[in-house]
């Protein structure tokens, strides 16, 4: 089966046209539509331009309200916790809007050695992270691809007294088919990878140098991943470079492809908005911003869209927008981030070797007691990976509800975990009552095994899931 044809599967016209239909929908048609994601069956493109439609803050209002109904139906209180570990910003590209590109003279360059990627490793998970999201530069030092199949190694084969990385995701450039199933081979969770804009004209003029000026190349990536095996695959678009409610519906595009192709689609989409970043203009200047407005807007019609596949809202946006958005959807956060190469070993600094500013500076203990104020349950859990359950089995868990008798259990445990090994005096008291409250509301199965798995990580047991 040849499934890597270069079909336009992103219509620019198709978009155009419905898009322009439904300007200005009528109330009806979006209560309508609201009332149809309410089923959580997911939208089609019609109904997610309608929403991009809303004006009215009493509609608004409504949209936000079933994106709220539809998060904490699917995810409950649950946040799965991650930070981003940057182990190189050598490129060979020219993406106008990052601070990595090829002829920035303004970032040191660097890339992090085996021993340097293991001591970063060390010191997150002593900081009781478990997963990472390992980012690069599209150039590796000796122009080597196995310097990122050794990196995910590296980062699995540290093990302090405190605990492991237990699920590596990457985000790394586009590979061929045969990379991709080295990198398979590697045991990575999620391939992440943004195509910025799907917008071709403005693809274009944004990316002026190196590999990434193919469109085409980027858009079939996770084509070639999932051929290759990689059932998980991380979608997004960097908004702000190009009108938000097209990037909105090409990415509803690119996900029923996916879905038409592999009859499943991405497991996480990310939403990151450009932020100021060393010698780059257009960063600083986006020429389609998005507002904080419209930002909400997105996160709760992605929600209503897509209900079943995660959103992560990275350290990119401040500690303000992070906590409005939980409630609009968002499922996975970064925490305690740094965006530089070797940044958490020589964290007094954000250096000028970072990719961009970053909006919340918290370390992870603070991020995770704020969290838990507000009610939600940080989750360390990497238990569907380490069980097989991604893909197409994930989702076949995920629509029936009956995931939740795993991450309900497996977010406390995991987080019982993080308390015990690592959290301040007031965090722990926070999360043990949080913990205690979580398990509670549970019902069933899912209360009986988070009960248990809770008793054994208080005896001191590690790594407990179901
Ligand atoms: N080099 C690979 C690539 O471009 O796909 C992966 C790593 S790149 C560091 C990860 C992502 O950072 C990019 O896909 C882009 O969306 C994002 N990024 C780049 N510049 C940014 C900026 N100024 N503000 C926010 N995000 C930015
Ligand atoms: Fe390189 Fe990725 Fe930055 Fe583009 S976005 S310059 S490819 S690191």
């Amino acid at each position: 089966m040849t499934i890597i044809d270069h079909s336009r599967f992103i219509d620019e016209q198709e978009i155009s046209r419905i898009l322009e239909a439904n300007r200005r929908p009528e109330p009806q048609k979006i209560r309508e539509v609201l009332a149809k994601a309410s089923e959580m069956k997911g939208l089609n493109l019609e109904e997610v331009a309608v929403l991009t439609g809303i004006s009215d803050p009493s509609l608004l209002h409504e949209l936000f309200e079933t994106a709220n109904r539809i998060k904490e139906t699917i995810y409950g209180k649950r946040l799965v916790i991650f930070a981003p570990l940057y182990i190189s910003n050598l490129c060979a590209n020219e993406c106008v809007y990052c601070a990595f590109r090829a002829k920035n003279k303004a970032v040191v360059r660097r890339s992090l050695n085996q021993d340097e990627i293991k001591r970063e490793t060390e010191l997150l998970i002593n900081q009781g992270h478990k997963r990472i999201l390992m980012v690069a530069g599209e150039s590796y030092p000796k122009n080597s691809f196995q310097y990122v199949l050794d990196s995910i190694q590296s980062i699995y084969e540290v093990k302090t007294n405190k605990g492991e990385i237990r699920r590596v995701n990457v985000n790394i450039a586009p590979l061929s088919l045969e990379d991709f199933r080295l990198l398979k081979g590697a045991k990575i969770g999620t391939f992440q990878l943004f195509q910025e804009t799907y917008h071709r004209e403005t693809y274009h003029n944004v990316h002026i140098g190196g590999k990434k000026m193919d469109y085409n190349w980027r858009v079939t990536a996770f084509h070639r991943a999932m051929e290759a095996g990689i059932d998980d695959v991380g979608i997004g678009v960097l908004f702000g470079l190009f009108d938000y409610r097209f990037e909105l519906l090409a990415m509803m595009q690119h996900i029923r492809e996916l879905e038409r192709v592999f009859g499943v689609g991405p497991h996480t989409i990310s939403v990151p908005r450009l932020e100021p970043a060393t010698g780059s203009d257009i960063a600083s200047h986006p020429p389609h911003a998005v507002s904080d407005l419209d930002f909400r807007k997105i996160v709760a019609i992605l929600r209503l869209a897509v209900p079943y596949t995660g959103i992560i809202m990275s350290t990119r946006e401040t500690a303000q927008m992070r906590r409005d958005t939980f409630a609009l959807g968002v499922s996975q956060i970064s925490a305690g981030s740094r965006t530089n190469p070797g940044g958490y070993s020589d964290s007094d600094h954000e250096d000028d070797s970072s990719q961009f500013s970053l909006g919340d500076h918290r370390p992870l203990d603070e991020v995770i007691r704020d969290v838990a104020s507000m009610g939600y349950v940080p989750s360390f859990c990497t238990g569907c990976y380490r069980l097989g359950r991604t893909g197409a089995d994930f989702m076949d868990m995920a629509k029936p509800g009956d995931i939740k008798n795993h991450c309900n259990p497996n977010a406390v445990s995991t987080f019982m975990e993080y308390l015990m090994d690592y959290a301040s005096p007031e965090t722990r008291a926070i999360g043990e009552k949080l913990i205690e409250e979580a398990i509670g509301s549970m019902q069933g199965l899912a209360q009986e095994r988070a009960r248990m798995l809770v008793a054994k990580v208080r005896m001191g047991k590690h790594d407990m899931y179901c």
